[in-house]
């Protein structure tokens, strides 16, 4: 059987990948600066094989290099986590270039002989699900904030990456949300049933002088809202005065973006809500009744 491997292309990525294989030796293959090759040289790791971008091409453009190099050592079991674009673009080319598992949300695996079980989220993360599938596997693993201290005695090999024609022309940088200083944020679920709907959330939030935030499946789904408006164990991590969750069920991920809030108010038409249970105050009702009712009551004074 061929090797592991791990695909760095983001600081974040070598706590959650080198805990994914505690007793493997595995490669990793780094694309991007010095810095990041070498933060991925941990106890654990065999060799880093590094690729660093030139000037103005996007890590991305050398997903192609990376996979065919990776490929070339029929791999058993690759891991990436899903934060980096290049990272991503990687495990696709590998798993349908080896005709790989790919599975995302994993946090645990374990060698089963002819197998691998796969431990990840289910269901959008409300269940805890064990697969068993054949190798090779391509897994995107669930980040972490562990950063394991760099092994010196471990290679980290600069590897030679054909030129790419693809130039970045031009940057923006996005504004912040606001959302790490907001005193107070209302965040929405999928309990609102289209984003033309997000206009009545939103302006109960303008009512509030509150910053609109979402669950995670709202950004990264659906894309009703940008993905740094997302709040939980993966996005933002906040600590208003007031949160105010409209439509959102209460998964414990999301519940980790939100600890840090004095009040939690939650408004949900199903009273089992897990919302509730976090809710400082609860109100059990339609997200289409209240919402509006609470935006007239605040403009009335
Ligand atoms: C590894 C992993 C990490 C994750 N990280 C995050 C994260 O960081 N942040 C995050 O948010 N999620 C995260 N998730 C997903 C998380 O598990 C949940 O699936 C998600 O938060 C659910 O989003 P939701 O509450 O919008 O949707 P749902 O769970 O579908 O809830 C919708 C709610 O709306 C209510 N509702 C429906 N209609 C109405 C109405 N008319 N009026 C009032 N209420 C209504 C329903 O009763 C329901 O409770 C993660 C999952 C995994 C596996």
């Amino acid at each position: 059987m061929g090797e592991d491997w791990l695909v760095v292309t983001d600081s974040q990525d070598v706590g959650a990948l080198s805990r994914l294989l505690p007793d493997a030796p595995v490669t990793a293959m780094v694309i991007g600066d010095r810095a990041l090759a070498e933060s991925a040289a941990v106890a654990g790791v065999a060799v880093v094989h590094w690729i660093e971008p030139d000037e103005g091409v996007p890590a991305e453009a050398y997903a192609g290099a990376a996979a065919a190099s990776i490929l070339a050592s029929s791999p058993r079991l690759v891991a990436a986590t899903a934060l980096g674009p290049a990272s991503r673009a990687v495990l696709g080319a590998l798993a349908a270039g080896c005709g790989a598992t790919l599975l995302s949300g994993v946090t645990a695996v374990r060698d089963a002989g002819d197998r691998v079980e796969v431990t990840g989220g289910a269901a959008g993360g409300d269940v805890v699900a064990t697969y068993a599938v054949p190798w090779p596997l391509c897994a995107l693993v669930v980040p972490s904030d562990d950063v394991p201290a760099p092994d010196p005695s471990v290679l980290v090999a600069p590897l030679a990456a054909t030129d790419s024609p693809v130039r970045v022309t031009a940057r923006r940088v996005s504004q912040p949300s606001g959302l790490a200083d907001a005193a107070r944020v209302v965040g929405v679920g999928r309990g609102l049933r289209s984003k033309a709907d997000l206009d009545l959330v939103r302006g109960l939030a303008d009512r509030l002088g509150a910053e609109l935030a979402c669950s995670m499946p709202l950004a990264d789904d659906l894309g009703w809202l940008p993905r740094d408006r997302f709040l939980g164990r993966s996005g933002q991590q906040i600590s208003p005065r007031l949160y105010l969750a409209v439509g959102l069920s209460g998964a414990p991920q999301h519940l980790q973006g939100v600890r840090g809030a004095k009040v939690i108010v939650g408004i949900n038409s199903d009273p089992g809500a897990g919302i509730f249970r976090a809710s400082d105050y609860g109100i059990v009702g339609d997200l289409y009744e209240i919402v509006p009712a609470l935006t007239e009551a605040l403009a009335r004074g």
